[in-house]
C-alpha cells in the first residue's frame, strides 16, 4: 500500500513515526529516510532504543529555514538509491521517505523517479510519502492520502520550534 501524509498542518512526520512505532510493536521492520533533514531530533533517540527501527537521514540540517544547494540534491539521489535498495532487500515491511514531498517540489528528484521506486516495490512492502503538497500524480497514485489542515499554529503567534515538541 502507498499511504501519503500531506497539508500545512502539523503532524505528517510524527504521523508516520507513530505508524514506525506501530509497526515495529508488532515485528516488523521499518526503515526511516529522511530526506532535507541532517540534525539530530529527539525522536531518533527514542527510536534508536527500537531495534527493528532503523532510520538514515539524507539531509544538512537546515530544514525549513533553508537555502538548498548542489550538495543538497546530491544528498537526496543518495536516499533515493539507498531507498531502492532497503526495498530490494525485502528485509522492511514499512518503509517511510519523510519529506519526500518537499524534495518532488524542489524539484531535486522527478515524480518519475518516484514512480521507478513504486514498480520496485513488492505489494506486502507499505510505502509512505510525507510532507507538505504532494503532487497530484503521487496523489493519484497513492492507496491512502491524508491532508492534515492547518487550522491554527502557535509560530504565527512567534513561538519558536520547542525541543521535544518540534525536534
Ligand atoms: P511534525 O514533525 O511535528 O509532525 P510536520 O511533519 O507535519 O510536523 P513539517 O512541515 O515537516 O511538519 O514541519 C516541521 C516542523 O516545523 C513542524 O513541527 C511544524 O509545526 C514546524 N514549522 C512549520 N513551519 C514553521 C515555521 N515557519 N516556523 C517554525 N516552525 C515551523
Ligand atoms: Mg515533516
Amino acid at each position: 500500500m502507498i499511504q501519503v501524509y500531506t497539508g500545512n498542518g502539523k503532524g505528517k512526520t510524527t504521523a508516520a513515526f507513530g505508524l514506525a512505532l506501530r509497526a515495529a510493536g508488532a515485528g516488523l521492520n521499518v526503515y526511516i529516510a529522511q530526506f532535507l533533514k541532517g540534525r539530530d531530533c529527539s525522536e531518533h533517540k527514542a527510536l534508536k532504543k527500537i531495534k527493528n527501527i532503523k532510520l538514515e537521514q539524507f539531509g544538512r540540517g537546515c530544514f525549513i529555514r533553508c537555502k538548498y544547494q548542489q550538495i543538497d540534491m546530491k544528498l537526496t539521489r543518495q536516499g533515493l538509491e539507498k531507498v531502492k535498495k532497503v526495498i530490494t532487500s525485502r528485509n522492511y515491511h514499512v518503509v517511510i521517505l519523510d519529506e519526500i514531498n518537499v524534495v518532488l517540489k524542489l524539484k531535486f528528484l522527478s515524480f518519475k523517479d518516484i514512480l521507478s521506486l513504486i514498480k520496485c516495490t513488492p505489494e506486502n512492502i507499505e510505502l509512505v510519502f510525507t510532507g507538505r503538497g504532494a503532487p497530484a500524480q503521487l496523489i493519484k497514485k497513492a492507496d491512502l492520502v491524508s491532508q492534515i489542515r492547518e487550522v491554527k499554529h502557535y509560530y504565527k503567534r512567534g513561538i519558536k520550534a520547542r525541543k521535544g515538541i518540534e525536534f
